[in-house]
């Protein structure tokens, strides 16, 4: 068993400390890790720079990349053979809602997914930041990664955990929920007199929806929700297919051809 481990937090970070000494008790780990924190960083892949991938260890390796570059250069670099599994982790905060377009720890499992390798991504949903204990969401990740070896996962299909803090009261498999965004720049001048901004900085909220992340979190449930990457939405197509751009080409097409005579 071979287990290629994560995250976005950076190699230093203790959510990955305690994920993979969970982990070691089924197979083997391999850590490969961004060298610093690189959260918000989203599916980025660094192609316009050579990546660094320094040993740090027995089976440990920091990259001067993304999670997406590490996930990359780990199975097709670093280990000899494919791993059967890869797990991003944990996360300090939640990866639920509309914000799972900018994690790197999602984006991590993502990368696992792209390159047929089973993956599951997770993170402590903690309000506080001063929690930070990954205990209980480590031994979580291990029952998930056995049940994600035993079950085999749909095609193209990878899952996303979010631990609330404490003792959970079980597992609730959900839906992605969405986000509330305060719509807040903090604007604020430097000590030579420029301004400059502050996004992201405004207080967050959710819907909080029966079967979605949030809600199952809210209510002290780890949620588990399967996602995958085509981010085509079916129901619409039927709709723009309505609009009918073939008819609007010919009308471009027509007044062009008046314009030259
Ligand atoms: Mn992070």
């Amino acid at each position: 068993m071979l287990i290629l481990v994560t995250n976005d937090d950076g190699i230093d970070s203790p959510g990955l400390q305690a994920l993979a000494d969970q982990l070691q008790l089924m197979g083997r780990v391999v850590v490969v890790a961004p060298d610093r924190e690189r959260s918000a960083i989203g599916h980025a892949l660094t192609l316009h720079a050579p990546l660094r991938a320094n040993a740090v260890g027995e089976d440990r390796w920091a990259v001067s990349g993304t999670p997406t570059d590490a996930v990359n250069l780990g199975i097709h670099g670093l280990l000899k053979q494919k791993p059967d599994l890869v797990v991003s982790g944990i996360n300090k905060g939640s990866n639920m809602g509309d914000d799972l377009t900018y994690s790197g720890t999602v984006a991590a499992a993502m990368e696992a997914t792209l390159m047929g390798v089973p993956a599951l991504a997770i993170s402590l949903a903690s309000e506080s930041f001063q929690y930070d204990d990954f205990s209980e969401a480590a031994r979580i990740a291990c029952t998930l990664a056995k049940s994600v070896l035993e079950h085999g996962l749909p095609a193209d299909t990878f899952i996303n955990v979010n631990v609330p803090a404490g003792a959970p009261r079980g597992i609730r498999v959900t839906r992605q929920g969405k986000r509330v965004y305060a719509d807040a720049v903090v604007q604020n001048q430097d000590p030579r007199g420029r301004s400059y901004y502050w996004i992201g900085a405004g207080e967050l909220g959710f819907q909080n929806l029966e079967g979605t992340d949030f809600h199952a979190v809210n209510n002290d449930f780890v949620s588990v929700t399967p996602l995958h990457l085509d981010l085509t939405n079916y129901a619409a197509i039927d709709r723009l297919r309505q609009w009918q751009f073939e008819p609007m080409l010919n009308d471009t097409k027509d007044n062009g051809a008046g314009d030259d005579q």
